[in-house]
């Protein structure tokens, strides 16, 4: 007979298929909404917490059960207002002049989080009064509630991340997600385990506050160290439940409980950290380069191999509560370990990586209480994760492994402080020079990149390219897949600019076009069109895809130093004849470009 564990198994792998078709269709342009949007949905997490917290578990797992609840909660209400918020961003030029849409989102989740408070208000009251949840719904609704609330949310889920493979049908998607998850959080709360609503409707609220500021109020040049905190808050809420149930049970627990168990503990403790890690060294609260030592990799590996000790010997000796809170509590100082290496310009590749394995902590919680719809949203997540930080890594030439071990910002970094002089001279020009430029040209294509998000220059460059398109010129945006620091970080940035989806190329698309470009105006932008990609061996940018710039017919750069990018390496194009150097802040050379046009 087919054992429930072999199920989840099947759902497990199924999803995961299933998962990798739909992401696989989410182009770049949404890259950075698919992975708050994962990141809503790894919120599922939840309905696992509202049973600890709500339970009659014990006084340990009850707290556990409500930071749990806290946590998840903040990922769910944070996850996908600010979805929704990059989502709106995204419109077609014919949509500019359009009427705004008529029901804000964040309306719709507020609307949903005060029904779900609502329903959470009633079983309180009824419990108040005596009368149990039992009286209402134990015995005879909650089996059925549950089942069929969980079937409904999963689809959801799924047609919601379908929905992002067009920007025209994503936030629908998303809002059929979030009612998804509505779904799954009301029928949890009929789960028949449940015997007191008051840490939930406590954790619930503190969430709601902390996850509805962060996703309402949070710029879109902080949407890395988001993500990266919402990772941690889930994993750790994964983590939590997996504390919870080993207490519960004292340590008796069959090896097919043991297993993912103690994934669920080690993968969401060493997320937890690795993750709140990441979002330090990205809000520059801890130094950003990588921090190595001698016998770094050894040390991170012996402590790897100490945990997998520890687990096995919990799977032959569960009743072991030492190597237990051994185990737990190697696995949050391997996390932060294996984020000090790495420096913080790699840390979106990381924070992909860590999205899988937050996505692989839910799916274990799910084989442990056998709840099906975590094993399938864990499954999701994880893929997401891993086909994300693998597309990084193509699209940057590099390798997982290396990212991971190679405290790569720091040896580049070195190399190129030995040999960036004597490459010939650099052409640097005014802003009025630029503007007599401007006046005879008929096609301008604006390469964007990291420097445009630190200046906070997309209005700059929105503003000039709509002021060139009334003079008659042509413009296009080359977009890089890794330009910036996230994954599709441009088109948010552009998007919040009131840039026209349909306006910006992708690499393949655009590079045909730069040869007949009169001016390439890169603003901010330096390894994506650095040319020893192609053309020097040594460079270890060689192979990385680039954008051409240096086929058009001339170049002007805009940035504030002859300063090399997140690679370390002295950039070729600014050496070149056709090429021109506007130097100073992004945002400010561009205001200045605006007014000499202007007048
Ligand atoms: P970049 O190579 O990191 O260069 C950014 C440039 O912006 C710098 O050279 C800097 O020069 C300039 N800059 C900084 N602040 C500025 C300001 N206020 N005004 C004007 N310029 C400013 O950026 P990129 O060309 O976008 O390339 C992205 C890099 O990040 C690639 O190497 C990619 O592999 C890596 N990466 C991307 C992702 C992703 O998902 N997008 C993930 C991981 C790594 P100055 O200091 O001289 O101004």
């Amino acid at each position: 007979m087919t054992t429930e564990l072999e199920i989840g198994l099947y759902i497990f792998m199924m999803a995961g298929f299933l998962g990798y078709h739909i992401i696989t269709r989410v182009p770049p342009l949404l890259h950075t909404p698919l992975m708050s949007a994962t990141n809503a949905i790894a919120g599922i997490s939840l309905v696992g917490s509202l049973v600890v917290a709500g339970a009659n578990y014990g006084p340990l797992s009850t707290i556990l059960g409500f930071i749990a609840v806290t946590c998840s909660t903040t990922n769910v209400v944070g996850g996908f207002l600010i979805t929704d918020r990059m989502l709106s961003m995204f419109k077609r030029s014919e949509e500019q002049t359009a009427q705004p849409r008529r029901v804000p989102f964040g309306r719709v989740l507020v609307t949903l989080i005060v029904l779900g408070a609502g329903v959470i208000a009633f079983l309180y009251w009824f419990q108040q009064r005596g009368e149990g949840p039992e009286w209402m719904v134990h015995p005879r609704l909650h089996a059925e509630t549950l089942k069929y609330s969980y079937i409904l949310s999963s689809a959801l889920f799924i047609l919601g991340l379908k929905g992002l493979s067009s920007p025209k049908y994503a936030r629908k998607g998303m809002q059929a997600a979030a009612f998804g998850m509505l779904m799954a959080v009301v029928g949890t709360l009929f789960h028949p385990e449940i015997v007191t609503y008051k840490w939930i409707i406590l954790g619930f609220i503190i969430g709601s506050i902390v996850g509805g500021t962060m996703g309402l109020r949070i710029p879109m040049t902080a949407v890395p160290q988001r993500t990266a905190l919402s990772h941690s808050l889930g994993a750790l809420a994964a983590c939590l439940v997996g504390i919870s149930e080993y207490f519960r049970h004292h340590g008796v627990l069959s090896a097919v409980v043991m297993i993912p168990l103690g994934f669920e503990v080690v993968v969401g403790g060493l997320t937890f950290t690795g993750s709140l890690m990441a979002a330090a060294k990205l809000q520059e609260l801890l130094p950003g380069h990588p921090i190595t030592y001698k016998g770094q990799n050894l040390l991170n590996f012996s402590l790897l191999a100490v945990i997998v000790g520890s687990l096995i010997y919990l799977v032959i000796a569960p009743a072991t509560p030492v190597v237990f809170q051994v185990m737990v509590a190697l696995s949050f100082v391997f996390g932060l370990l294996l984020v000090i290496p790495i420096g913080a310009a790699d840390m979106p590749v990381v924070i992909a990586l860590l999205n899988s394995y937050g996505g692989l902590a839910d799916a274990s919680m799910g084989f442990v209480l056998m709840n099906k719809i975590q094993i399938i949203t864990g499954s999701l997540d994880g893929t997401s994760g891993f086909l994300l930080s693998l597309l990084m890594c193509r699209a940057m030439n590099r390798s997982v492994v290396n990212v991971l071990f190679g405290a790569f910002g720091k040896v580049e970094k070195e190399k190129s402080d030995q040999g960036a002089e004597a490459k010939g001279s650099v052409r640097s020009i005014f802003p009025e020079e630029v503007t007599a430029l401007l006046e005879d040209v008929r096609s301008v294509i604006i390469v964007p990149g990291y420097g445009m998000a630190v200046a906070q220059a997309q209005h700059g460059v929105a503003e000039l390219a709509k002021l060139l398109m009334q003079r008659g010129i042509n413009v296009k945006y080359a977009i890089h897949p890794v330009a910036g620091r996230m994954p599709g970080h441009m088109n948010v940035l552009l998007a919040e600019a009131n840039v026209p989806y349909d306006q910006l190329y992708g690499m393949e698309q655009i590079n045909p076009y730069f040869p007949e470009a009169d001016i390439a105006l890169v603003v901010g932008a330096n390894d994506v069109t650095n040319p020893a990609a192609k053309n020097d061996r040594n460079s270890p940018l060689y192979g990385m895809p680039i954008l051409e710039v240096d086929r058009a017919k001339s170049i002007i750069v805009l940035k504030r130093s002859l300063r090399p990018g997140f690679a370390g390496v002295d950039n070729d194009l600014y050496y070149d004849p056709k090429c021109m150097m506007l130097f100073g802040d992004a945002k400010d050379s561009l205001n200045k470009l605006f007014a000499a046009l202007k007048s």
